[in-house]
């Protein structure tokens, strides 16, 4: 298992040494705005404490996360009046992972539109 980088940008986030748009907190778990946003909306849910990603999480972790991930997907339906949620997930950079924090992409889908790249 590769340990946890605790320079990465999200512990960064966490530790408040970097700004992001909070939009949910709670004390396991953490929701803010993606910066580069694929859709309207898009967010990311983490969990508090130190987790590279789905391989190395405790299932405390995933089920804190998960409950936050099931709120933030009702709340952007909602909000953004959506037709669908998409959620996604990446493990290791063959997997697609770019920062190695635990973390889940919420993004509000709309009948008929693509997802930006
Ligand atoms: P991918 O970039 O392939 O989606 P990840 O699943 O690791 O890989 O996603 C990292 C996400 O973090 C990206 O959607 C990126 O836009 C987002 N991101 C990077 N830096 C920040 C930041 N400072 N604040 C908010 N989101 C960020």
């Amino acid at each position: 298992m590769i340990a946890y980088d605790t320079d990465n940008i999200f512990a960064k986030i966490l530790r408040g040494e970097i700004p992001a748009t909070r939009v949910y907190e709670d004390d396991e778990t953490l929701a803010f705005m993606d910066i580069m946003p694929r859709a309207d909306g898009h967010l990311l849910v983490i969990p508090k404490t130190p987790c590279r990603n789905v391989l190395d999480a405790t299932p405390e972790q995933l089920s804190a996360v998960m409950k936050t991930v099931q709120k933030m997907g009702n709340a952007v339906m909602a909000a953004f009046a959506a037709d669908g949620v998409t959620i996604q997930q990446f493990n290791e950079a063959a997997g697609g992972q770019e920062v190695f924090h635990l973390h889940f992409h919420v993004l509000p889908r709309h009948e008929g539109v693509k997802m930006r790249a």
